[in-house]
């Protein structure tokens, strides 16, 4: 059984806004494993959309469109829709009823365009929206069927969700699930870890994948199976094989982070953390935050922007400074130490080093984690630039947190 995505709209064909939906629909329709072969752009023009969406009736069984469903004239899909599948448009009273609530609950009054909007493809299967105005619907066709829905991203990923993968299901008799599970690993890069997993990487059912972020490498393991627990029983043992070759590398699964794991660590041992950074800017303390980091855990964050900040932020000597130079290993073990200190938190974490490490003679970046039984260390040369270059340095950093509070 084959899908099609068409996204409908100038504004997407011109790039002023960029196509979300389409990335989401696709991963939700492999869920019920259904191949995707093709995803399609179209402007607000009625040949060409009705062009489109004929050729995808062709050659596909299912397509969903987005877009296109609003009360104005250039929203076509309706009579795009209508005029591929060779029938006419007609005016559904109880939508016009259902629009008009909606805008009543709202302290509107119903405009005559929005009636617009209820004009649905003769014999349509008509998909309720209770989260926007435009109602939806779907067209079967000559055994194939074509859906409709609002290009508003929320309003398309509810209506996916709670009427579109039920309806597909049913439909087509899909007992196929596909399941996934991405194992989450740092401080081993992705080649390393390819090295390690290279039979594993030409299973066929489940697959196993790699894929690279900044200081991370991700393996998904996929099954299909009949049924969810199916699913889960393939995929167990071969995540059960990636923890033993992969040991502490792996640092959490699915949608754990890094910091979420390094902040869950501490609150669980009713410990604090401090942190001071350079380099990253402030990055570091705003990860571990925003990872939910318990306002007691994550104790404070220094951010000094240049050399001459770490000394009075610090309470450290300016000739002390000076004598370690910057960046060093000594000053970010005394940041370390300081700002563990002046917080009173268990541990203090630094990174010191240079504010742009891409620069070709730019020294190391230096890491620092002062903790109750003394100094761990470390440092990076990677000089990367950019987001994705102070990604790095927060993974590895985060790291050594990690590391030292599972002992
Ligand atoms: P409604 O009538 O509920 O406004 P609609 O079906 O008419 O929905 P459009 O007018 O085509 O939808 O798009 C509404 C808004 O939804 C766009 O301005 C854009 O912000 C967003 N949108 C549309 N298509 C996409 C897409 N493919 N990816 C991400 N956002 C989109």
């Amino acid at each position: 059984l084959q899908a099609e995505i068409v996204t409908i709209g100038t504004e997407l064909l011109l790039g002023e806004i960029l196509d979300t939906n389409s990335a989401w629909i696709a991963q939700r329709l492999m869920t019920i494993g259904l191949n995707l072969f093709y995803t399609t752009t179209v402007g607000d023009n009625m040949p060409r959309m009705t062009q489109v969406l004929r050729q995808a009736l062709e050659r596909s069984e299912v397509v969903i469109t987005t877009g296109g469903l609003g009360p104005t004239v250039d929203d076509m899909t309706r009579d795009a829709v209508a005029a591929a599948t060779h029938r006419d448009l007609y005016l559904d009273e109880d939508l016009v009823r259902e629009i008009a609530a909606y805008f009543g609950r709202r302290g509107f009054t119903m405009t005559d365009n929005n009636k617009v909007q209820a004009r649905i493809p003769r014999g349509a299967r008509i998909i309720h929206n209770p989260v926007g105005t435009a109602p939806c619907f779907a067209v079967e066709f000559e055994g194939r069927v074509i859906i409709s829905l609002p290009g508003v991203p929320h309003e398309m990923r509810h209506l996916m969700e709670t009427e579109v993968l039920p309806y597909l299901r049913a439909h087509f008799g899909l007992t196929n699930v596909i399941k996934s599970r991405t194992i989450r690993t740092c401080g081993i890069g992705e080649s390393a870890v390819g090295a390690q997993i290279e039979d594993l990487m030409g299973l066929s059912n489940p697959t196993v994948g790699t894929r690279a972020h900044p200081g991370q490498t991700d393996l998904k393991i996929t099954a299909k199976a009949e049924s969810e627990a199916a699913a889960m029983a393939l995929i167990a043992p071969i995540e059960a094989d990636l923890r033993r070759r992969l040991g502490d590398f792996i640092f959490g699964v699915d949608e754990q982070t890094l910091s979420g794991v390094v902040a869950r660590l501490l609150a669980e041992r009713g410990q604090t953390l401090a942190t001071v950074e350079t380099t990253t800017r402030g990055e570091l303390a705003n990860q571990l935050a925003e990872a939910g980091l318990k306002v007691e855990a994550l104790l404070g964050g220094v951010t000094v922007a240049s050399e001459a900040g770490l000394a009075p932020a610090l309470g450290l000597a300016p000739a002390d400074v000076t004598a370690w130079g910057f960046p060093s290993q000594a000053l970010a073990d005394a940041a370390a130490q300081a700002v563990r200190a002046r917080l009173g938190a268990d541990y203090g974490l630094a990174v010191i080093g240079p504010f742009d490490p891409a620069k070709p003679d730019a020294p190391p970046v230096y890491f620092s984690l002062a903790t109750p039984q003394g100094l761990v260390q470390g440092e990076s040369r990677q000089g990367r630039a950019g987001p994705s270059g102070r990604g790095w340095l927060i993974h590895l950093a985060s790291d050594m947190v990690r590391r030292q509070l599972l002992g």
